[in-house]
């Protein structure tokens, strides 16, 4: 009996409770399909970092899957033309994946059900704790992230998993060998995809650097790769299960006690809990303007607003930095996303999800859940029981970036513009001239 397993943003072979699962029959299959890029929001695909980032996972992955003895097929296009064709060729008995949320993906899944007459199986997800855990709490997930993470206070989180062997590839299945990314990373940023990487990564920033141990002072720093775990670009992928970054954080604090700064951590791995449980709950609502309540959402969409924001050419310094980080390097930081997030919210009254969909574009650490979630958040129609956050960006910039070095290191400074203003008729209305132009 061949099962085949579909990978997602599950680029892992340790803790992969899926791929386990199926492993241990006959034959197993593994297969991972690069769909055609969406048009969503004025953006097309993802930017040249992310794209990197998950190459350099999945060359990974394949190399781990071939030491055990198995083999990754990947394969460009429709999933939902190329599964079924997989599953005739190979014999194919049973189809496993696991849990991610997102529009796309769960209807992947209901329309694979529908088309293929063999089981699929979904498996847990990259989270602390599984359905069955949550399952009291889903239908009425408490709007707000403190009651959610009150209700989880006394119930056990499941410990990552791992297993040494799997069943071999069909017989007669044929791989190319991947070819690794001509692109590299940005010296500001330097990550690469993968398992291994990932390890490293938690490993040093924990153990060798010990820099959790300053974790509260500097995580909000703009850059600095010890600032924060940095932990997010392999745990979007799923290069690492969270399930691993807790148990590490666990043993840190059994050798070294527990401070502050490791139980902030934990709330932030906790956050990232409760957005991807929201997320599959909220299903579509993650990308309407008013969110899953449904709220009065106002803004505009004045086209030239966008385009200036995302080339970081606004009247805001700070603010075109911080793009310029993003789309250079394929990163920023926890403060910079909510300062970028605020302005094109509050300040360029731009609608929410134009900002959603180009940070999904460059972020190398994407995640659905996250991303919307969190932007959700800033402008009022999400979790935030205050409504929104407008960030006093003079005050950020005193505090974030008071010598002005993050600002000028990205070239935030840049003339200034002319207001995008037009009367009834179309024509532009030039601001009057200042006393000292
Ligand atoms: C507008 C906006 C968009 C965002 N988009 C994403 C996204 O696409 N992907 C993503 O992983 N995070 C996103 N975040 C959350 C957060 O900014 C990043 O998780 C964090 O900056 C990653 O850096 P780190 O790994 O050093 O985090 P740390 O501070 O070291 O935190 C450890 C881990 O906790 C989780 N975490 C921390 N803060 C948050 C948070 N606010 N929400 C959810 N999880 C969190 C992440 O998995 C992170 O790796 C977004 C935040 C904002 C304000």
């Amino acid at each position: 009996m061949t099962d085949l397993f579909l990978f997602r943003n599950d680029l892992r072979v340790s803790d992969n409770p899926g791929l386990a699962y199926h492993g241990d029959g006959k034959a197993l299959l593994c297969v991972y399909v690069r769909e055609p890029a969406r048009p969503w929001c004025n953006t097309l695909g993802p930017g040249v970092h992310r794209k990197r980032f998950q190459q350099e996972s999945l060359l990974h992955l394949q190399h781990r899957l071939r030491s055990l003895g198995q083999e990754l097929l990947v394969l460009d296009g429709e999933p939902l033309r190329l599964i079924p064709d997989l599953v005739e060729r190979f014999n194919v008995k049973r189809l496993g994946v696991a849990e991610a949320p997102g529009v796309y993906e769960h209807r992947l899944l209901e329309k694979l059900r529908q088309r293929l007459a063999i089981p699929l199986v979904v498996h847990r997800g990259n989270t602390l704790f599984d359905a069955s855990q949550v399952q009291d709490l889903l239908p009425r997930l408490p709007p707000h992230y403190t009651p959610f993470r009150q209700a989880l206070a006394g119930v056990i989180r499941k410990q990552a998993q791992h297993f040494r062997s799997l069943s071999p590839a069909p017989p007669g299945l044929k791989v190319a060998t991947l070819v690794s990314c001509p692109d590299r990373p940005h010296p500001a940023f330097i990550v690469r995809g993968g398992q291994g990487e990932g390890e490293r990564r938690l490993r040093d920033w924990l153990f060798r650097e010990r820099a959790v141990d300053h974790y509260l002072e500097t995580r909000n720093q703009l850059e600095g790769l010890c600032a924060s775990s940095g932990l997010s670009p392999w745990l979007a992928n799923g290069c690492l299960s969270v399930r691993s970054v807790a148990d590490a954080l666990d043993r840190y604090e059994a050798r070294f006690g527990t401070s502050d700064s490791t139980e902030h951590l934990r709330l932030e791995l906790l956050w990232r809990e409760f957005f991807h449980w929201r997320a599959l709950r909220d299903g579509n609502h993650l990308f309407r303007p008013g969110g899953a309540a449904g709220k009065r959402y106002r803004c505009c969409f004045e086209p030239r607003s966008f385009a200036r924001w995302c080339a970081g050419d606004t009247d805001y310094p700070l603010v075109n930095a911080l793009l310029h980080q993003l789309v250079e390097s394929g990163w920023m930081s926890n403060r910079g996303r909510q300062i970028a997030a605020s302005c094109l919210i509050n300040e360029m009254q731009v609608d929410w999800r134009f900002g959603a969909a180009f940070f999904e574009k460059h972020l190398v650490d994407f995640d659905v859940a996250s991303n919307y979630g969190n932007w959700q958040y800033i402008a009022g129609v999400g979790a935030d029981p205050r409504g929104g956050r407008h960030f006093n960006l003079e005050k950020q910039l005193a505090m974030y970036d008071p010598e002005g070095e993050f600002t000028l290191r990205w070239c935030g400074n840049r003339p200034k513009q002319p207001r995008h203003v037009v009367d009834a008729v179309d024509w532009p209305i030039h601001e009057p001239a200042g006393p000292g132009s």
